[in-house]
Order: C-alpha cells, then sequence, then structure tokens
C-alpha cells in the first residue's frame, strides 16, 4: 500500500496516526516463497519534522512459516516489527539511496509499506533455524526424519584433519 506524504510535508507540525494493512502476500527471498502464518496491519506514525524532514515510525507482529535447517520440519516464526525511519526530501532519490539505509520504499512522495515491511523482515531474517536445539535432521543417505525414525545407514563423519593420523595408523598396522 502506498501512503502519500506531500500533505504531510507541506502542512505545519502534521501528525498521521493510521493502521494500514499490509497487502505482502508472501515473503519472497532466494527464490523460495514463504508463507504468513500470522499479519496484522502495520500502525503508523508519519511526523513532519519541518524542513522536507519526515518521520516514519511503525510496528506490527507477523508469524513466518519456515522450515528446519536440519529436517525441513515447517517451523513458525514469529517477528515483531519496529521501525523509525527519518526522510530527508531535500536529498534527491539517488542520494538518499547512498545514505546508507536502503531507501527504495519511498517513491517519489510516497511510502511504500510493503517494501518498508519487506526490508525489515529481511534485515530479521534468520539464517539457520531449528525445530528443536536436538534436531537430529535427516539422513543424507536415505532421507529418512531421524527425529522420527532410526536408519541403518552409516554416517559416521570423520574430520579430515583425523585421516592423516587414521592413515598413520594404518600403516603402522601394515609394517
Ligand atoms: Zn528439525
Ligand atoms: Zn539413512
Amino acid at each position: 500500500m502506498l501512503i502519500s506524504l506531500s500533505e504531510i510535508m507541506t502542512t505545519k507540525d502534521k501528525v498521521v496516526q493510521a493502521r494500514v494493512p499490509i497487502d505482502l502476500d508472501r515473503f519472497e527471498f532466494q527464490g523460495e516463497s514463504y508463507e504468513f502464518q500470522k499479519k496484522d496491519s502495520m500502525e503508523l506514525t508519519i511526523t513532519n519534522l519541518g524542513n522536507k524532514k519526515v518521520l516514519i515510525e511503525g510496528g506490527t507482529d507477523l508469524s513466518l512459516k519456515l522450515f528446519c535447517s536440519r529436517c525441513l520440519k515447517e517451523v513458525v516464526y514469529p517477528m515483531n516489527i519496529s521501525v523509525s525511519k527519518e526522510i530527508d526530501f531535500n536529498l534527491t532519490e539517488e542520494e538518499r539511496t547512498e545514505d546508507l539505509d536502503e531507501t527504495n520504499y519511498i517513491i517519489g512522495y510516497n511510502l511504500d509499506v510493503d517494501t518498508l515491511v519487506y526490508n525489515e523482515i529481511l534485515i530479521g531474517f534468520p539464517l539457520k533455524l531449528l525445530c528443536d536445539e536436538g534436531c537430529k535432521g535427516i539422513c543424507k543417505n536415505c532421507g529418512a526424519n531421524l527425529n522420527e525414525k532410526t536408519c541403518d545407514c552409516d554416517n559416521t563423519e570423520y574430520d579430515p584433519r583425523m585421516s592423516v593420523i587414521r592413515d598413520i595408523f594404518n600403516n603402522f598396522k601394515e609394517v
């Protein structure tokens, strides 16, 4: 959803509070598409700071359906989104983009709420997620979920640094 900031910016001391829906249907990232388990509207406060500057504050709670990094089981991941962004319209769009923060959620004089939320999800997106600290994962050989059953595969993993010692040991045996 786009929210026009031009009226706020041209009215002195103007503060606008609004509850806006998040139109984002899914969270797309690295070729994957994740569903929302929960998605609320966003509580926004936009303040005219004067001198063509606007403060955007907002927050919402949402949950994404993600997957365990080891066994691929679905894991509901709650996120608390909270933003506070100062936008300086004295700068050009290019200057604002260079200005540390990616401000691609500002289009002209409009705020793109969905892009703002998308960026925040991206920042908080877990690189690794486990259904449980003790998750045993999936057997690399037969694909069995090792939390549910055991398999007969030999999954002993050798530390490559150990193989040198093993070779020495084997050579020693042959003597
Ligand atoms: Zn797991
Ligand atoms: Zn197996």
